[in-house]
């Protein structure tokens, strides 16, 4: 793992699960933990860049995404960059998920992160407290927190969030881009508010309700404007984002507003910047050829509103395409040289690159 002066990077979002779940053929444990030509994220690219841990997503796909989500990624390796198009047209948003479906898929993957684990022999570990992912920095392991976006496999008495806890979820977003039964999530558009619906269901509030009991981190990223404020009026742990960007720099729906950001500073939360173009760019164009110094401005943009214990990194490496500069995992060192090159002290890099993380997850999980 990374040498003594490199700096660990804890990370907000990855798919890295859906994208070995979906794979056709071949052995998707070996394929993340041996690394593959195809991805952005596995185990030889983690540590080839300093990839030390990080909230992988369990993410259930729409039934007919094929055709309800033209992108220029296969919708077979997007979530974030599926709905998207290059001409900013917004798509309606996609069909829901049958529950039953929706535990299979989860279960499925829940078991994917546990076989990685276990045939690691100690290179991985699955992370219920901050001490576990403290002892994996140390020992150079790769920390996973398993998290759910998008609550459909969850039912309306929360035995599935019970035994889901039990098995070590630790971060649960309650809707994904899409409606359930929970609420209502924003679409992708851009231009656009993030203010496009109504928020959470009465179901929505008690699951909320449920997370709280229960130390479960509630991710705001796909949730639209109103779903935010019920959140932030329901919640009594720190507000998190942990895959967003900051919406007067990128006018996406995805992103959040000056009004979102103060919420978030006056709950001690955090705001994971999101390395997907289309939420990096003033004119969300899907286009790779994206500067990684976009990635830098929303970071300080972030800081200047949240503070420099609010802000971290939710790359959404497997779930969006992210700038050329950067690549994959094997790129963060760029980001970490680009941050040094603005001037940013040591301390504060930590902060943005894991201590922030650290410190949010810590408060949440108490
Ligand atoms: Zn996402």
């Amino acid at each position: 793992m990374p040498s003594p002066r490199r700096i660990p990077i804890f990370d907000g979002h990855n798919d890295a699960l859906l994208r070995l779940h979906r794979r056709s053929g071949g052995d998707p444990v070996a394929a993340f933990l041996q690394g593959e030509d195809k991805g952005q994220l596995d185990l030889a690219k983690a540590r080839k860049g300093g990839f030390a841990g990080g909230l992988f997503a369990i993410f259930v796909p729409s039934p007919d995404r094929k055709t309800a989500a033209p992108s220029e990624k296969p919708a077979a390796q997007a979530s974030d960059a599926a709905g998207q198009t290059p001409n900013f047209a917004s798509v309606p948003s996609p069909p829901g998920v049958d529950p039953i479906e929706a535990q299979r898929i989860v279960f499925a993957m829940t078991a994917l992160l546990y076989r990685i684990a276990r045939a690691s022999r100690g290179r991985v570990r699955v992370c219920r407290t901050v001490g576990d992912i403290e002892t994996c920095l140390d020992r150079g392991a790769l920390a996973a927190v398993l998290h759910i976006e998008g609550a459909e496999a969850i039912d309306t008495n929360f035995e599935v969030l019970e035994v889901l806890h039990a098995a070590g979820l630790r971060s649960l977003g309650p809707v994904w881009s899409r409606p359930n039964a929970f609420g209502y999530g924003v679409p992708f558009r851009c231009p656009s508010s993030p203010d496009t619906g109504p928020g959470l269901t009465d179901l929505g509030k008690d699951l909320i309700r449920a997370c709280n009991r229960l130390k479960i981190l509630i991710d705001l990223s796909h949730l639209n404007e109103r779903g935010f404020w019920d959140v932030a009026e329901l919640s009594n742990a720190p507000l998190v984002a942990t895959h967003s960007n900051a919406h007067a720099i990128s006018p996406h729906s995805r992103n959040l507003t000056g009004r979102q950001l103060a919420a978030i500073r006056e709950s001690k939360g955090l705001v994971g910047v999101n390395f997907a173009v289309s939420f990096l760019r003033p004119d969300g164009r899907h286009d790779k050829n994206t500067p990684l110094d976009l990635i830098v401005q929303h970071a300080e943009y972030l800081l200047d509103h949240l503070g420099e214990d609010g802000v971290g990194f939710g790359s959404d490496f497997d779930g969006a395409m992210v700038p050329d500069e950067l690549g994959d995992a094997t790129g963060l060192p760029k980001l970490v040289q680009a941050l040094r090159k603005r001037g940013h002290s040591q301390n504060l890099i930590e902060k943005l690159c894991f201590r922030n993380w650290l410190r949010v997850l810590g408060r949440t999980w108490k």
